[in-house]
């Protein structure tokens, strides 16, 4: 394993660089209008063992918002809060092959239930059932989980992301009232979209990913601190999704090119993980057609053909 941590702190930096190349394929999101300022060619990766090593390459200290790789964790919240039985109430298990914003399956698995907590219609589902007195309780506790997976007090919100989201989220509103409609949501769904808009707007850097993402590969333990953060059975419900709904519609196209539970997000940034082994964030705001970072796929395609990460 030692031999392998090598090789790869050999590899990285050429390999960022070749990747790099392939943002000019791509496009940085921008229909949340501040997500249009992000540095379109910017390429950066940070990947932890469980002793704390760690090896980064290109801008890896970029801050950048989490956009959907929040929903992971707030997912996982959910689950610690409620338990299995309650979230798969008001969520369903299965991937829709549609666009994370569709609204086109939204009403498949049951009425009005949508089809996985990892589309914007599942999330918000998921947002609602944060415990807490009211929205700004139920961020509270959702940023403090957050900061203990990071292991970073500093982890906070881009308020400038947040309000512009909250601007400009017309589709996600109408997801909203759509499954207030159908009794998915209890509650105000103004203040069910201000958590999910707010966890969305937690900004990190890939270290920060990196880190949550160790607690995963660990199956919920801290390797860092000796404590268990997750339960395991839902480390491996959020793995699960995170491998067949993660990459949005390209989930099925990632499994086979790089073969990890992974989570991208609209802002550019990829969480991913090697079981047992490493943790892994990855920034690179220019997307390709299907959402995902073009330059942070292609890298993470080259780490796992060359080092057989792939669990297929
Ligand atoms: N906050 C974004 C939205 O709701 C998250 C989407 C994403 O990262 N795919 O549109």
């Amino acid at each position: 394993a030692g031999h392998e941590f090598s090789a790869v702190r050999a590899a990285l930096p050429q390999w960022v660089e070749e990747s790099r190349k392939l943002t000019s394929r791509g496009n940085v999101a921008s229909y949340i209008p501040e997500l249009a300022k992000s540095p379109a060619s910017a390429l950066g990766i940070h990947l932890l063992n469980g002793q704390g090593e760690h090896l980064t390459a290109g801008e890896c200290g970029l801050p950048f918002t989490m956009q959907s790789i929040s929903k992971v964790f707030t997912l996982i919240l959910a689950l610690m809060d409620h338990g299995e039985a309650t979230v798969f109430s008001k969520v369903g298990k299965e991937p829709t092959g549609d666009d994370f914003n569709s609204m086109l399956k939204l009403e498949l698995v049951e009425p009005g239930i949508p089809f996985n907590p990892l589309i914007n219609a599942g999330a918000i589902a998921v947002s609602s059932l944060i415990k807490g007195d009211g929205p700004e309780e139920k961020s509270a506790r959702v940023l403090s989980f957050f900061r203990e997976l990071a292991a970073n007090d500093k982890l906070d919100y881009d308020e400038a992301v947040y309000r512009s989201e909250n601007e400009t989220g017309h589709m996600n509103r109408s997801l909203a009232y759509f499954l207030k409609e159908n009794e998915v949501l209890d509650g105000c769904v103004e203040e069910v979209l201000q958590v999910y808009f707010r966890h969305c707007s937690i900004r990190v850097t890939c270290g920060d990913l990196s880190r949550m993402a160790l607690v995963l590969a660990f199956d919920g333990q801290d390797t860092l601190t000796g404590k268990t953060l997750i339960p395991r059975r839902f480390v491996q419900i959020a793995k699960t999704f995170m491998t067949t709904c993660g990459m949005y519609n390209a989930s099925g196209e990632f499994a086979i090119s790089v073969g990890l539970p992974a989570k991208s997000g609209v802002s550019g940034g990829i969480l991913t993980l090697v079981p047992g082994r490493y943790g892994i964030g990855v920034i690179g705001p220019a997307l390709n057609r299907k959402g995902n970072s073009v330059a942070g796929v292609d890298l993470l395609e080259k780490l796992s053909g060359r080092f057989d990460w792939s669990l297929f």
